[in-house]
């Protein structure tokens, strides 16, 4: 056992391979991984994103049924899971700060008695939380009685465009073009950036999605090192097995082989402005 126990925090954008490194750690006896707690609140409500799978768990139970999330809220005390309405934290602004401030400091002490249930639960010793938001993630960092870390997973700025249009035609969204797509997921990056500030170095753990495909036994060794987890073969296939995860990639469901996908090249290679600007940008960090 670990003197303290240990969060991961995967920090990154959207459609950047945030399930896929939650999903592999998960399969460590001594990790646990509970998805996205950012969607915890909206997904026991029934509101925000999740509709699609019906803001199930992962198990495929309801979030009012699934036998893991009941014992949570056993130990949390509360005897009706909808008394659960909020688990986000989001920066204050203007007049409603003050409102915001109470909100999220709600929020984050929830959050810790949610690690805690969960650290008791399943008697392991290091819990991934995926939820990817650079705000909430360093809020729960701020004098957490974890051990709270990072994962500050980055992927080609021009393949989380091309994968973020895709989805977005998918879902009927409104169509937004691939250099505006690109610009906003290079401000996202510029947020993080900016949020690690307020974060110890030796606390962060910068992965690059593409960096981890090249070897991905070594990176995971690396991630045992750095983290102080136990070493453990990367496995073939994404999966669940005994999951009980908020949301993630609609795509987790099904049973995938762990390779990379290199399909964004292709589209990437037919808006050449978009491509060489992708380059640059991706130079610059
Ligand atoms: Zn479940």
């Amino acid at each position: 056992m670990k003197e303290k126990q240990t969060i991961i925090y995967i920090l990154s954008n959207q459609r950047s391979g945030s399930t896929l490194i939650e999903n592999i750690l998960s399969k460590s006896s001594q990790m646990v991984s509970i998805g996205e707690s950012y969607l915890l609140g909206g997904h026991i409500q029934k509101t925000g994103p999740g509709g699609t799978w019906d803001w199930n768990c992962s198990c495929g139970s309801s979030m009012e049924i699934c036998e893991f999330w009941k014992k949570v809220y056993q130990k949390l005390g509360v005897s009706d899971p909808m008394q659960i309405k909020n688990t986000q934290i989001d920066s204050p602004k203007g007049k409603e700060g003050a409102n915001q401030k109470k909100i999220n400091e709600e929020a984050r002490s929830l959050m810790n008695q949610v690690y805690k249930a969960v650290f008791e639960i399943t008697n392991c010793d290091v819990l991934v939380d995926s939820s990817k938001e650079a705000f909430y993630g360093t809020s729960l960092y701020q004098n957490s009685p974890f051990d709270f870390k990072f994962i500050y997973l980055k992927r080609d700025l021009r393949a989380v465009s091309i994968s973020r249009d895709k989805w977005r035609k998918k879902y009927n969204k409104k169509d937004m073009s691939l250099l505006k797509l690109l610009a906003s997921n290079y401000l996202h990056r510029l947020t993080c950036r900016s949020m690690l500030k307020n974060v110890k170095k030796e606390d962060v753990f910068h992965l690059k999605y593409e960096e981890f495909f090249k070897n991905p036994q070594q990176t995971l060794d690396d991630m045992s090192n750095f983290f102080g987890f136990d070493r453990y073969e990367v496995p073939e296939y994404m999966e669940l097995n005994d999951d009980h995860t908020i949301a993630g990639t609609p795509n987790r469901f099904k049973r995938t082989k762990i390779q990379y996908d290199d399909r964004w090249h292709s589209v990437a290679k037919k808006h050449p402005l978009f491509n060489g600007l992708g380059y640059i940008l991706n130079k610059l960090g």
